[in-house]
């Protein structure tokens, strides 16, 4: 099946319906929307191979959704770019992927033209517009194992990578979000935060699937007012957020819009003390997913119902997880020697299913480390537990290991989190010569060292306490929110 398809029925149902919209303007139908998407499709595909590499950097816009339909009708790949990457990262990735054309949006354009090759078209210009008076083309016939979308991972732990993601594995994507998470209709809206490069564009297919808007911020940025706003202007919204996001809507002080009614959160650790609050003021809309490029937004989860017990919520144990299985994934702990781990042993997770990609572009060497035997290695440390809820401890280059015991930054944080004088904090090893490695605790807040080092003693063990306190006025994080622990460590290499 052609992802294509998904644009082609809803329009279908849905012909009159608004599709899009730019803050509170509806910006095209859904007729209008298909309209649009083959008429840019019969331009794409014109004197260009099947397959071929479309790539897309824009912060978020509504041209993006037109182009994504475009370039999977016209049977070629998607590779949408962080548009907060340098012009050079940009143009590394273009070349990596050998991208026949950039569409790019005016801020970015002039700055990426100049240092790359690949053809760049600025997406206000006369020559886009004049796309969209071509014919209206025969949506291509493609396999569903073919590339549909070449997803370039954040690079938190190392340089990025192509995770190539098949038609078939955004329909398992799609599928398990609707029977998972949530039950969008044509009265619904899925509000965009979240970079569209990333976990935001990749649940436009479930919304469009089922009739609901898009709607894009007109700032077509991030800022919590705007976006709460929107939340409560469009009809039963739902948005997917990093967890940073969440915190940053809830420090608004503002309470949940009523037709707010669907916040997925993941990508990114999402602290207890953060989650407690967000269930206080959001209520029962919390969601979370723990996922990644290769196996996109579905490896587990935790439903809404699953973050509530009886008359309160669910316990720490429940809510410090990321839930269990995803429908369609089969999730496993692995220990050192690749054989399933014991209940509360940590290992590796891996995972397959439909969901998983099929490997990483030009790079049979991280492809045949990273699928083995048909299990996507995730490279993040977890267990199960007794009741089937997998806790993630931390990515395993994170771990920092200290006179032989693996401390997993995550539980530190965690507890320093609960202290009020720390607003973010972030734990990683430092070479040490007499432990190999210590604890380093970066620190947003005001809280004392002695504090901080009295309230960890009541918590957890001594030898996972941190040797070194670095106060700092923020923590570093790329475009999606993910704090860059790499360059923390760096930093006290
Ligand atoms: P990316 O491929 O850039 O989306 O990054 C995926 C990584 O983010 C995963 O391998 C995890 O390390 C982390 N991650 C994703 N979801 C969660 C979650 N719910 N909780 C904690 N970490 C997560």
């Amino acid at each position: 099946m052609n992802l294509f398809a998904v644009l082609d029925q809803a329009a279908t149902r849905f012909g009159d319906r608004g599709a899009v919209y730019l803050g509170n303007e509806q910006c095209h139908t859904f007729a209008g929307l298909r309209d649009r998407a083959l008429r840019l499709a019969s331009s794409i595909s014109a004197n260009r191979d099947t397959g071929a590499r479309i790539a897309i950097a824009s912060e978020n816009r509504p041209e993006i959704i037109e182009l994504m339909f475009a370039v999977w009708a016209a049977g070629c790949a998607v590779v949408p770019i962080n548009f907060k990457l340098h012009p050079l990262e940009m143009a590394q990735i273009l070349e990596d992927c050998r991208a026949a054309v950039v569409f790019a949006s005016p801020k970015i354009a002039g700055g990426l033209a100049a240092v790359t090759d690949v053809a760049v078209e600025n997406i206000e210009s006369p020559a886009y517009a004049a796309r969209l008076h071509t014919q209206p083309a025969v949506p291509a016939i493609v396999d569903p194992g073919a590339l549909a979308w070449l997803f370039y991972t954040s690079g938190t732990t190392g340089k990025s990578k192509g995770a190539m993601l098949s038609h078939r594995n955004l329909m398992a994507m799609t599928v398990a979000h609707l029977a998972d998470f949530d039950s969008p209709d044509e009265n619904s809206s899925l509000v965009h935060g979240a970079p569209m490069s990333h976990g935001s564009g990749l649940y436009i297919a479930p919304y469009i699937l089922r009739g609901a808007r898009q709607v894009i911020p007109a700032s077509s940025g991030f800022d919590p007012e705007e976006f709460l706003d929107l939340c409560g202007h469009h009809p039963r919204t739902s948005c997917f957020l990093a967890p940073t996001m969440v915190a940053r809507l809830l420090a608004t002080g503002r309470p949940r819009p009523q037709n707010l009614t669907t916040i997925v959160y993941g990508g990114g650790p999402m602290y207890l003390d953060t989650l407690k609050k967000a269930m206080a003021t959001f209520g029962p809309t919390l969601v979370q997913l723990y996922g990644q490029g290769e196996a996109p937004m579905t490896i587990t989860g935790l439903r809404k119902c699953d973050h509530l017990s009886g008359d309160g919520l669910a316990d720490d144990a429940i809510l410090g997880s990321v839930g269990y299985p995803r429908s369609g994934v089969e999730v496993a702990v692995l220990d050192a020697d690749g054989n399933p781990a014991a209940v509360g042993e940590i290992g590796e997770i891996a995972c397959r299913g439909d969901v998983v990609m099929s490997g990483y572009w030009n790079n049979a060497a991280a492809t045949s480390s990273t699928l083995v035997g048909g299990w996507l290695h995730t490279g993040d440390m977890g267990s199960f537990d007794a009741r089937g809820y997998l806790t993630l401890r931390d990515r395993s280059k994170d771990v920092v290991i200290s006179g032989g015991s693996n401390i997993y930054p995550r539980e530190v944080e965690e507890v320093l989190l609960e202290h009020a004088g720390v607003e973010e904090a972030c734990v990683v090893g430092a070479p040490d010569e007499d432990w190999g490695e210590m604890v380093v605790a970066f620190i947003v807040g005001t809280a004392a060292e002695a504090d901080l080092d009295a309230h960890l003693l009541e918590r957890i063990a001594r030898f996972k306490r941190p040797k070194r306190y670095i106060y700092v006025d923020e923590l570093p994080k790329n475009s999606y929110g993910k704090v860059l622990k790499r360059e923390l460590r760096e930093s006290v290499r």
